[in-house]
């Protein structure tokens, strides 16, 4: 397959590339894994090992690598146009795109604004949100408001409401500073609360919040059901529905960064949908061009929309990229819609995740583990354990056993494509407690 010697390869890498997430110093301990090429949930290294994906290549793999259809859609699409720009021009790919994801929010989202990352679709709905406000000659309300332990990406903007100390030590000097305000996650029950408790407690806190800032905070900005990068911290729907009225009672926006949690993650295409509401803003990327290509986009409501459209071009929303709606991407995106339709995903997934969560039964007995928890095909537990270094061993160990595992602290979570079969449910489970039990115990 490939003639590279892995050692070269590493090699090279480690000496040109500069990677993400990551100390490169650790690099003379932790491993750097040559990939070649995947199939289906599996990655392969230079020398041929296997890897099962377990958390999505960074949660945006749906339904696996090289997977046929979105080939096929790709293909088509490289001899058709590969891009063009999006600013006086259109095309086919990004207005289905556009219609079939504005369909499934049944039109209340109904304009779709384009970038091609996560961190891009956050900067875009901060800006709007300030802008909308504006031009309705708000012009005070530019405080943005997020939730402790937040992450919505890492760009300037972006990681202004992002509420991660590490980040916040390096760059808060740059920083807007929004308001941080309690997060409904469900593990801060006290004795006799229920999630729902918590999220009551969390959205009064919030309102109390708003109420000190009459007319000056343009938006919320939420992840709908699970903060991820905060270690799957998980909260009850309520939250989101308290969310949406103390939004309206005070004008201010919401905005939802499905980012992660969209496309099928939790159980339902979009997380909002379970607490049946909508926000002003959604923000998609990651697992929308099926982990193909990057592309992001921004969903609003009409009344948003009309808010910028004027003769002036001051009012006009003022944002662009290079490859904003890319058309292979978009291509990708509607391949992974089609999926969703003809496999029947939503309702598919719930078996999937029934089957996710049985086989991993052995660590509800476990002692070692403290909140395990799961919302649709997202499985998480906490690790008691103090020991610093507990991710980057179990990452380590995880490899030696054919496994991509990465925890967040000492919360390991499986986030797995839609594709598993039973097998690879089942060998994922037992390696993963199998790796739970040498890292631990070690
Ligand atoms: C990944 C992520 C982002 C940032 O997306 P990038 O493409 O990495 O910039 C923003 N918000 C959430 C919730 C994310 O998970």
């Amino acid at each position: 397959m490939n003639t590279i010697e892995q050692p070269d390869w590493v090699a090279r890498s480690l000496k040109s590339v500069w990677h993400p997430c990551t100390q490169m110093q650790h690099h003379e301990t932790v491993p750097l894994v040559p990939v070649s090429h995947g199939r289906g949930a599996w990655l392969y290294d230079a020398q041929g090992r296997r890897y099962l994906d377990a958390i999505s290549s960074w949660w945006v793999n749906l339904f696996g690598h090289a997977n046929q259809r979105i080939n096929a859609a790709l293909k088509d699409q490289l001899d058709l146009l590969e891009h063009a720009m999006l600013a006086g021009f259109t095309h086919e790919p990004v207005i289905r795109l556009s219609e079939q994801l504005a369909a499934r929010t049944n039109n209340v989202l109904g304009h779709c604004f384009y970038a091609s990352d996560g961190a891009s679709a956050v900067e875009i709905a901060l800006k709007m949100s300030f802008h909308f406000w504006r031009n309705s000659g708000q012009t005070d309300k530019r405080e943005f408001v997020c939730l402790k332990g937040s992450y919505h990406g890492e760009t300037i903007g972006a990681l202004a409401v992002t509420d991660v100390q590490l980040f916040r030590d390096a760059y808060g000097p740059l920083l807007q500073q929004a308001h941080v305000v309690a997060s409904p996650d469900a593990r801060q029950a006290q004795d006799g609360e229920s999630p729902a408790d918590v999220a009551h407690r969390a959205a009064q806190q919030l309102e109390e919040m708003l109420q000190q800032r009459p007319g000056k905070i343009a938006a919320v900005i939420v992840e709908p059901l699970v903060q991820c990068a905060a270690g799957m911290a998980m909260y009850d729907p309520v939250y989101l529905s308290e969310l949406r009225a103390i939004c309206n009672r005070h004008q201010v926006h919401l905005i939802a960064d499905e980012i992660a949690v969209g496309c099928g993650r939790t159980g339902s295409f979009f997380a909002c949908e379970q607490a049946a509401i909508w926000p002003d803003f959604l923000c998609l990327s990651k697992g929308i061009s099926g982990g193909y290509l990057p592309l992001s986009l921004v969903m609003t409501r009409d009344d948003i929309y009309q808010g910028f459209y004027d003769t002036d071009v001051r009012r006009g929303f003022l944002h662009s990229h290079s490859y904003t709606g890319n058309p292979l991407a978009c291509r990708a995106a509607l391949a992974t819609l089609a999926i969703f339709d003809e496999d029947d995903v939503i309702n598919r997934n719930k078996e999937q995740a029934t089957k996710l969560g049985k086989a991993l039964a052995m660590f509800a007995s476990d002692s070692r583990v403290e909140h395990v928890r799961q919302r649709g095909m997202i499985w998480a537990c906490d690790a008691r354990t103090d020991d610093p270094a507990f991710s980057r061993k179990f990452f380590t160990a995880a490899l030696q056993h054919e496994l991509l595992l990465r925890p967040i602290g000492r919360t390991l979570y499986l986030m797995p494509p839609y594709i598993l079969d039973d097998e690879e449910t089942a060998l994922l489970a037992q390696r993963t407690h199998a790796v739970f039990q040498q890292v631990i115990g070690a």
